[in-house]
């Protein structure tokens, strides 16, 4: 069983990729051209946001973001503490800390709550200024972006979507990957909508915010990438990335459709042995992973062993708050305590989940959970 199948979702579609990608090389335009631009305007349109900025992955996306709002030193970017790496890593990379701020427990997404008292805890110690809120869709659920959107304005920050899971998600209506001042999402392969390698987007509703972005990530350049008018990043995507996106994106809503069926049955059979994910009413998740909660760490440890004895594979997203990564060990300052990410990463465990699963390899994971327990 795959934990993500990619390999049946190309063979369903090979046709149409293997020709998009043919068209790539007969071109031999490998960087920029018609399937970028293309492809820049469908993700704009699909998300319902003005500008979309392609480039070449979804941390480039993130750090792109706060390049343009000019974060750096001395400014305070609020991170969920239960997220991927990336989310937090750009924060020192503008130069500045990333305040870690406690999740939600039936979401796991960042806590309103938490996320007013880590701001009011930042104000009242006075070293640092408010700036940025970074609001992951983790798992695929978009974050509570209409509350988290109230406080951001209440102290004049700036809400970032970090849509790297979210993608195809939504809120009533509104698609995720547009709730921020500025969103970013990945392309990595097994992202909800996955290029058959590394690319991320970046989109907004502002222009000149999207204009510094089409600068920084070409150099800084100017008039053109010989006239270099600030210091940039090569962040493009690919062109053959391009064509295979634009491919993809013709059936993704079906594709996210049959991830939401698999949920359901997923939660049908699990819901009286484990703690299965909620998905707030009018919300609608891309599924990027199925995660479910056990009762601790050993009964965690020993679902995985007999998932793995049955070959079935598993995955614990994510294993350590970012609290605790090595690499924000000289960083953290006034650091707020997130005890619900530390239950959440002591108990929490991703299943198989992608459009391709069969009903009966869903059942056959719920059964060996159910006689393991
Ligand atoms: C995958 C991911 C990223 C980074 O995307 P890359 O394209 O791998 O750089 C950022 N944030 C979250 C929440 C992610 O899941």
């Amino acid at each position: 069983m795959e934990f993500r199948d990619l390999k049946t979702q190309y063979l369903q579609h090979k046709e149409e990729i293997d020709s998009a990608m043919q068209r790539v090389v007969c071109n031999a335009q490998f960087i920029g051209g018609e399937p970028i631009r293309q492809l820049e305007e469908e993700l704009a349109a699909y998300v319902g946001v003005k500008h979309c900025i392609s480039c070449a992955n979804g941390t480039d996306a993130l750090q792109l973001a706060l390049m343009a709002w000019g974060v750096g030193e001395g400014d305070a970017v609020f991170v969920p503490d239960f997220t991927f790496f990336s989310t937090a890593e750009v924060v020192p990379w503008v130069g500045t800390v990333p305040i870690f701020v406690d999740v939600d427990r039936d979401t796991f997404n960042l806590s309103p709550s938490a996320l007013e008292e880590a701001v009011k805890s930042v104000l009242k110690e006075g070293r640092l200024t408010p700036k940025v809120v970074i609001a992951v869709d983790l798992f695929g659920q978009p974050a509570d972006c209409d509350t988290i959107r109230k406080i951001a304005e209440q102290y004049g920050m700036w809400l970032l979507e970090d849509g790297a899971q979210g993608f195809a998600g939504r809120i009533g209506d509104h698609m995720a990957c547009s709730f921020g001042d500025i969103t970013t999402t990945s392309f990595f392969p097994a992202k909800p909508l996955g290029c058959y390698g590394d690319g991320g987007a970046v989109f907004t509703d502002h222009d000149e915010w999207a204009e510094l972005i089409r600068s920084y990530k070409v150099h800084g350049k100017g008039e053109d990438k010989y006239d270099n008018i600030r210091i940039g990043l090569n962040s493009r995507l690919d062109t053959l990335q391009a064509a295979i996106l634009i491919e993809k994106l013709k059936f993704l809503d079906e594709e996210t459709e049959r991830c939401n069926e698999a949920a359901k049955r997923y939660t049908s059979f699990l819901k009286e042995i484990v703690k299965t994910p909620i998905v707030l009413p009018d919300y609608y998740s891309s599924w990027a992973q199925y995660t479910v909660q056990f009762d601790g760490k050993e009964q965690r440890e020993r679902a995985m062993v007999k998932l793995k004895d049955a070959g079935i594979p598993s995955m614990i997203y994510y294993k350590k708050p970012l609290h605790r990564q090595k690499a924000f060990a000289g960083l953290l300052a006034g650091q707020p305590a997130c005890p619900i990410t530390e239950e959440i990463c002591d108990t929490c465990l991703s299943l198989p989940m992608h459009p391709y699963l069969k009903a009966e390899e869903i059942e056959r994971v719920c059964d060996i959970l159910q006689e393991n327990l």
